[in-house]
């Protein structure tokens, strides 16, 4: 990103979308409203038939919400966001407004783990099919596309193992096959990341993570063009899964400094990475922002330069004690949090294999590379040489 359009992102994340009443307030006021009155029959007549604008009830519609989805939609540069009550709520809004029932969906294996459960037990319920395929496994997105698919949905990068998409190529598979893609962008977020502008047509967040930033609130949120927003936001007026206004304002505040805070998450997951890497108790490091890292050309390019603070690594355990050695890696620490939840000011630490992906066969995580001595790290922003020595506890235990 030019010097320019750096400016144009941080501007957009502070005032885009500013909500100020006549009173003047300098800061986004909170509309905490269950509903707006009307000054006539007419009026509300009008409002609720969509020929006047303004506000109805805010299962739908409410002005702090809003202004997040307006500021969100601008950081993505896409014309239209939709907020909901959560990323999988995002999730399910996108399927089920875009899919019918004999319409097919091929995923990426990696992917947040509650997603092919709602696609192949829920989804798979009302006659939607699904294939999932390798993140980068370029041939098999083409060969698992039939006449029936309709979404692309991936991932990048993929956690825990952040494996990197070529998301202009897919994007290409895509277009060619008169489908869409839609890239599950929490990790990168627009600061490090934008989807639509490498050609995919649909983003969503889970704004639980890094647009909150300070594991307080959970959202999520869609961002499109205005023919499948208008799509999203019709199923959302009927199935609700809301936004509170109140996470809206949060989320609103997290914006603003969310560049800042994913260059920061970036740089001390990179220190962290290399200085796990030259501990003879790891066996490897997985993060793209390493020379080494089969990733690090395209994610360089792709990624404004910046890796994102999530890692994992694999510890040295004796045969056949992989989850044991990274158990007593995890409980010999003492700062960091043990918790699943990433994107937060805190760091945190996870076993995937018994937490994340406890609920994927064995023969499944094998598959994704998902040992018993992977630990995941969501390195937050408390001093780097602190987070240092706490993951020495975790090597002396081993
Ligand atoms: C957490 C997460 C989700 C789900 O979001 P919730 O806000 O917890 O519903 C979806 N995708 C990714 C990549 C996530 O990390």
């Amino acid at each position: 990103m030019t010097d320019e359009l750096s400016r144009r992102f941080d501007t957009l994340a502070i005032r885009e979308g500013q909500l100020r009443t006549e009173l003047q307030s300098h800061g986004d006021p909170v509309f905490l409203t269950s509903s707006f009155a009307y000054g006539s029959a007419a009026e509300a007549a009008a409002r609720f038939g969509g020929t006047e604008p303004g506000y109805v009830y805010s299962r739908f519609s409410n002005p702090t919400v809003a202004s997040f989805e307006q500021r969100l939609a601008a950081l993505e540069g896409g014309e239209q966001g939709v907020a909901f009550a959560s990323g999988m709520a995002a999730i399910t809004a996108t399927f089920a407004a875009l899919l019918q029932s004999g319409d097919h969906v091929v995923c990426s294996r990696n992917v947040f783990g509650t997603t092919p459960v709602l696609l192949t037990k829920y989804f798979g319920k009302f006659g939607i099919g699904s294939t999932f395929v390798h993140l980068t496994d370029y041939a098999a997105w083409e060969a698992a596309i039939t006449p029936k698919t309709r979404l692309l949905f991936i991932e990048s990068p993929s956690n825990p193992l952040g494996d990197v998409a070529d998301i202009a190529r897919l994007a290409a598979i895509a277009n060619k096959a008169g489908v869409k893609l839609v890239v599950d962008n929490c990790l990168c977020t627009p600061a490090l990341q934008q989807p639509l502008a490498l050609g995919a047509h649909i983003v969503i967040h889970s704004a639980t993570k890094y647009l909150d930033g300070q594991g307080r609130c959970l959202g999520g949120a869609v961002v499109g063009n205005k023919a499948d927003m208008t799509e999203v936001l019709g199923f959302l007026r009927s199935a609700g899964a809301t936004m509170s206004a109140f996470n809206a304002w949060v989320f609103l505040k997290g914006l603003e400094t969310l560049r800042l805070r994913m260059e920061a998450h970036s740089r001390g997951a990179l220190a962290v990475a290399e200085w796990l890497q030259a501990q003879p108790g790891v066996t490897h490091v997985f993060y793209a922002g390493l020379p080494d890292s089969p990733h690090h050309a395209l994610a360089k390019a792709q990624q404004r330069g910046f890796f994102g603070g999530v890692l994992s690594f694999r510890v040295r355990g004796h045969d056949g004690e992989g989850r044991a050695a990274a158990w007593r890696f995890i409980d010999a620490t003492k700062l960091l949090s043990i918790t699943a939840n990433l994107g937060d000011v805190r760091s945190t630490i996870t076993h995937p294999a018994s937490t994340t992906h406890g609920r994927v066969s064995e023969d499944e995580r094998a598959r994704m590379g998902v040992t018993e001595n992977l630990i995941r790290v969501s390195v937050g922003l408390e001093d780097v040489e602190d987070i240092k020595a706490d993951l020495a506890r975790g090597l002396a235990a081993l």
